[in-house]
């Protein structure tokens, strides 16, 4: 007989983590079963998914990601077999633990992504439960047509997850809540019974009950607790447009036409599992106007929401300073807070409308008849550039409600919502129940649909902090129910499922109880959430027990309070990270893999910390394998609303991983490349004769490491700094700059740099270049190799010591290097005054000219332009973009996130070298392929010229050399491959000279690899 699974976790503070070997069986069955998904039971993949946006976290048993259906069938049969619990996931971006539990996770959101059909004619879909909700708005979009709910998250949650919490959004004005937009499900319950519910006539319900087996059995269960609870249901459920509390039981009244899909909607996960779902499409009003009004404060603009809603509009959003403070406190509010009228609070309005007239007509009237009633005290129309701004704002709600360091907030009273009618004098008490408890928190909702959100700032660390919370909850359920509304506005109900008899009473929770038992009668569906629930602080994520060692490490982390720990707490779940634009996170936008993501690799160092599902600290390999596709790219530091900054905690990981061990020779062959140049530069002939030609250039690679396709970069013949001593400073009477000569564009690209020395000097800067060897040292955080690193920077502080103390600004031409003096620098040296002098004065080369106000000569050409991931997140790209303007370039920015070569990391064979093309050829490679022969390529990262030599027929150009060719023949016309005139070529045969110092250049080499595999460990 098989044994049944132990399921330690269900107890309330059960935080269970060993793979019993019951949990080992049915891995072992699952595999044997021919599941055609993924079957992962390893500690790295449970720790992976032991957290969603919520305060709790639970080790699952196991994760699958089946494939198609039948994979889901077998998982669920397996589970049964063994007794194990199981619970579907999305996105997991849930926010009251329903998405975490000790039990078989199965994850829809890698596979199960398929429009099966769309039908515009019916205005239907049919989908799979992993389809993101903007996959099938942006498909339905394309008949003018749009699935109305769509959550903040709505670029990368899923059909499953938002069935699963019945989600909403902002258009749920417009189109009402999921279960509104829900037709028919096909369904799969714990015992294998698989059938398609929807709306059911009482004829049809006779019969199905009639025809008997386990669905008669059902319906007439169902109907039975219908009949039973009725008249309670339509007495205590309140009648207000966002209700997402309790189980969905309106939906079997008659008047409601028994629909056993839509009651279904909203469990999440505690009944029954989504196989494929069928939804309604509404028209997509394809004009649409904003009005932005301004309030004292979000008291008045809840009181004005009435009248506003009269007009009819098809979103009605609302914040307040507390939300636009953070913003500014993060320097993240920039020119969009002039988009906003004057006020201490906002309500957006939006009109929709089968006309430009139309939709302007209805804005303007209504702006006009609110606008007289004289609560607003400002009122804006906005054009498409404002509108744009405002709605950014409000988007960024959950981005900003949390500041770390400054304002920590924690989710759980989130979303509660009441009648929009009553909503400013709920918001007045609710005020006063904050400062009874002397709690904080960031305004921002639905303000239209009376559900506003408000993260606060819970102590969810101490026995008292505890207390203070769970007492604070009880009464602001009591509250929210005094004003006839409901615990969860749209976050469903998860843990905090302890406070339903409040909104219900206990007769109504028994019935939400009879209800699940109809379906899951065993109790094995993601117990313990919703029905007989684990106390609201239980499987806390921190809670009192929560006490991680505080580890040493080279990064001081000096915005987290000194604390690597504190640093890995800083990623709240919100899931940004799986989205499928900007830069984060292009590992993830390649495999779709949680392990590769943003959040994933937090929260992997986060479990690593707490040495329970992680238990081999620094040398764990499940950590090393997320880390390893991890492309450095900092995006994430860039993108993450609180900037989870994964490249600097791979480089600390790496560095202890590799402790007193040898890295992989690539680590040596790559990251020590300033070394090598050095020692090339002497003989840049021989080592290309090795590089360069055929069959030596592949033995070169395989010893390397080197992806076979990859070409190797050929060394100049002459580095920019022999160039520059030989021809020595002018403008000698000129304010000094150092222009930084990195190891790329010294040893491979030396043309930049003299083309920016040509610039620098006709901005009327007097030209400095560091005469000694030095290297930021950006190779070597990438192979963790950080005591080299501070040795380097220290050589630098050491070396520009003189130049720093008398103010002298630095220029970069490689944005990576002066990423490493604006980020890694300080953390590393945060006490150090020269280190934050070389950080304040460093400047990549468009900042230093716009800082200057230099308008170089016009070159009215076309352009794409693609911007370094290091550029964009740490220095940004905002005077890139006003130099090209000043220069009169035609040109677009591409949205390419990362390039895909990160360094040399796209460099490397396997798996690196796939990942690195898959996020290449999503945006940047098609896009310059496709590019006007006549358009100029620019880019300024020495990877991303790579990547586009590597895969198109073009070579882009560094920002210094456009403006060389604006200084040379800006007004000459525009020919096709403009870039071959501004390149150098290389030689590609050794001279004489090179070859008779060959023989020295092998052995040199050979030795001092040898040497640098035996002594370089750290
Ligand atoms: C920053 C942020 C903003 C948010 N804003 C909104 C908002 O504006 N409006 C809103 O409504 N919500 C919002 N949410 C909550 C959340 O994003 C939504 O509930 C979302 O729809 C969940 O989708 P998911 O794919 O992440 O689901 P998951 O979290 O993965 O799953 C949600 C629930 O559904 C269950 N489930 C998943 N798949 C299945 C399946 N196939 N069968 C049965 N059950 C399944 C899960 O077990 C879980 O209980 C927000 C969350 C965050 C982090
Ligand atoms: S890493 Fe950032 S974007 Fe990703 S889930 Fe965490 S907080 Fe959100
Ligand atoms: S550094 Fe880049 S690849 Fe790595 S986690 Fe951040 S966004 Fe993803």
């Amino acid at each position: 007989m098989r044994s049944a699974l132990r399921n330690e976790g269900n107890s309330p503070d059960g935080k269970e983590i060993s793979l019993d070997p019951g949990a080992q069986a049915l891995a072992a069955e699952l595999r044997e079963d021919g599941i055609r998904g993924e079957v992962r039971f390893d500690r790295g993949s449970r720790a992976l998914y032991a957290t969603d946006y919520s305060i709790y976290r639970q080790v699952p048993i196991g994760v699958v990601l089946p494939q198609d259906t039948d994979d889901i069938v077998k998982t669920v049969a397996a589970c049964r077999r063994h007794g194990a619990p199981i619970l579907g996931r999305g996105c997991g971006t849930s926010p009251n633990g329903q998405c975490c539990n000790v039990a078989v996770v199965i994850d829809f959101s890698k596979y199960m992504r398929q429009i099966v059909e769309l039908n515009p004619e019916k205005k239907i879909a049919r989908v799979e439960p992993g389809v993101i909700c903007d996959q099938l708005r942006d498909a339905a979009e394309e008949h003018d047509l749009t699935f109305a709910p769509n959550p903040a998250t709505h670029a990368f949650c899923t059909l499953g997850g938002m069935i699963g919490n019945n989600s909403c959004g902002a258009y749920s004005v417009m189109g009402g809540q999921t279960i509104a937009n829900i037709h028919e499900m096909e369904i799969l319950l714990y015992d294998s019974t698989r059938m398609r519910v929807g709306e059911t006539s009482e004829e049809e319900l006779e019969q199905i009950i009639e025809e008997g087996g386990r669905r008669g059995e059902i319906y007439g269960k169902l109907r039975d607790l219908r009949n039973k609870y009725a008249d309670l249901i339509r007495e205590r459920y309140p009648q207000i447009p966002r209700r997402c509390s309790g189980y969905n039981l309106d939906q079997l009244l008659p008047e409601n036409g028994f629909n056993v899909a839509r009651a279904l909607v909203g469990t999440e996960s505690t009944c029954v599992t989504v196989l494929e779902a069928t939804t309604r499409l509404i028209d997509s009003p394809q004009f649409r106007r904003t009005i932005a009004f301004g309030y004292k404060d979000r008291f008045d603009a809840g009181d004005h929401v009435k009248e506003i809603m009269a007009h009819g509009p098809i979103a009605l959003e609302g914040f307040d300073h507390t939300l636009t403070d953070n913003m500014e406190t993060k320097f993240a509010l920039a020119t969009d807070r002039e988009a906003l009228p004057e006020g201490g609070a906002w309500l957006l309005v939006e009109f929709g409308g089968d006309s430009e007239e139309e939709v302007e007509e209805h804005a303007r009237a209504a702006k006009e008849a609110l606008e007289s009633d004289g609560k607003p005290v400002s009122a804006k129309l906005c054009d498409p550039g404002e509108e744009t701004s405002v709605w950014a704002v409000r988007q960024a709600g959950v981005d900003y409600s949390n500041v770390p360091g400054t304002m920590e907030t924690e989710g759980t009273w989130e979303d509660a919502a009441v009648p929009p009618e009553v909503l400013g004098d709920y918001l007045r008490d609710f005020d006063k129940l904050l400062n009874k408890y002397d709690y904080y928190c960031v305004y921002y909702g639905h303000f239209g649909q009376g559900c506003v959100h408000t993260r606060i700032t819970f102590d969810l660390k101490t026995a008292e902090g505890l207390k203070k919370f769970r007492s604070f909850l009880f009464e602001a359920a009591e509250l929210v129910v005094e004003y006839g509304g409901s615990i969860a506005g749209e976050y469903g109900e998860g843990q905090r499922a302890e406070l339903l008899p409040i909104m219900f009473g206990d007769e109504l929770v028994e019935a939400f109880r009879e209800f699940k038992s109809i379906w899951d009668p065993q109790g094995k569906m993601n117990p313990g959430k919703v029905v007989d629930p684990y106390p609201l602080d239980a499987n806390l994520r921190t809670g009192t027990d929560y006490n991680p060692p505080q580890v040493k490490t080279h990064f001081k982390f000096p915005e987290d309070r000194h604390s690597f720990v504190v640093a890995t707490e800083r990623c709240f779940g919100i899931g940004r990270c799986r989205k499928y634009s900007g830069t984060m996170c292009p590992s993830y936008m390649v495999t779709l893999e949680e392990k590769h993501t943003t959040r994933g690799r937090a929260n992997l160092l986060f479990e690593m910390l707490q040495g329970e599902a992680i238990t081999d600290g620094w040398r764990d390999e499940h950590i090393m394998e997320s880390l390893d596709l991890c492309l450095a790219c900092k995006g994430c530091k860039g993108e993450c609303p609180v900037q989870t900054d994964i490249a600097t905690y791979k480089a600390e990981f790496l560095s202890h991983y590799y402790e007193g061990r040898l890295r992989p020779v690539n680590a040596y062959a790559l990251g020590l490349i300033h070394w090598w140049a050095k020692l090339v530069s002497q003989m840049p002939g021989v080592v290309n004769f090795f590089t360069q030609t055929p069959i030596l250039r592949d033995a070169m690679k395989a010893a390397a490491d080197i992806a076979p396709e990859r070409s190797i970069p050929a060394f100049a013949p002459k580095t920019f700094k022999q160039w520059f001593r030989e021809r020595g400073p002018r403008n000698l009477t000129k304010p000094p700059v150092i222009l930084w000569p990195d190891t790329f564009n010294n040893h491979f690209h030396p043309e930049t740099a003299r083309a920016a020395v040509e610039v620098l000097e006709d901005a009327g800067y007097r030209v400095e270049v560091p005469e000694q060897h030095l290297c930021c040292g950006r190779p070597l955080y990438d192979f963790g190799m950080l005591n080299l690193a501070k040795r380097q920077l220290h050589q630098i502080l050491e070396a520009l010591g003189l130049y720093l103390r008398e103010g002298v600004p630095i220029v970069g031409l490689e944005p990576s290097c002066v990423a490493v003096f604006r980020d890694e620098l300080t953390n590393l040296f945060p006490n150090d005054e020269d280190a934050r002098r070389l950080r304040s004065q460093t400047f990549v080369l468009s900042e230093f000219l716009e800082k200057e106000d230099y308008q170089p000569p016009k070159l009215e050409r076309k352009a794409v332009v693609h911007g370094y991931c290091h550029h964009k997140a740490i220095m940004g790209i905002g005077d890139e973009q006003k130099v090209l303007e000043r220069l009169g370039l035609d040109y677009e920015l591409l949205d390419s996130g990362c390039c895909g070569m990160a360094g040399s990391w796209g460099y490397e064979k396997g798996e690196h070298y796939d990942v690195s093309m898959k996020a290449g050829e999503r945006v940047l490679l098609p896009a310059v392929r496709g590019a006007d022969k006549d358009a100029l390529i620019v880019t300024d990262g020495f990877s991303c010229r790579s990547q586009i030599t590597e895969a198109t027929d073009r070579r882009a150009l560094h920002l210094a050399q456009v403006i060389q060719m604006a200084l040379h023949d800006g007004t000459g016309p525009a020919k096709d491959y403009p870039e071959s005139e501004h390149l150098e070529a290389r030689p590609s045969r050794p001279s004489l000279r090179d070859a008779t110092l060959l023989g020295a250049g092998v052995a040199l080499t050979g030795s001092a690899l040898v040497w640098a595999a035996t002594k370089v460990t750290t």
